[in-house]
């Protein structure tokens, strides 16, 4: 299979996780690559410790309780030196 990729854009970001069954919490950093191939279609694969993984937003379980649901926090975001927390 070959694919065509004309632009790649890696980025790093912390995704605080929280239980709200258990109360369990824990932090993990993804490596979020985004691509856009020729024809211009956008995607983005999350990686964790080179292991490719689905998409934190839809993570559903608690690796403690293996239920949930999970409350998902960014606080790469919320601590980044950005000008444009309106
Ligand atoms: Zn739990």
């Amino acid at each position: 299979m070959i694919t065509m990729e004309r632009d790649t854009e890696t980025v790093h970001e912390a995704y605080s996780f929280v239980c709200l069954h258990c109360g369990h919490g824990w932090e993990e950093e993804y490596e979020i690559r985004h691509t856009t191939d020729l024809a211009g279609h956008r995607r983005a694969d999350y990686f964790t410790r080179g292991v490719r993984v689905t998409s934190p937003l839809t993570r559903a379980e608690c690796p403690s309780c293996n239920r949930g649901p999970l409350r998902i926090l960014r606080p790469g975001r919320v601590n980044s030196t950005r000008p444009y927390l309106a």
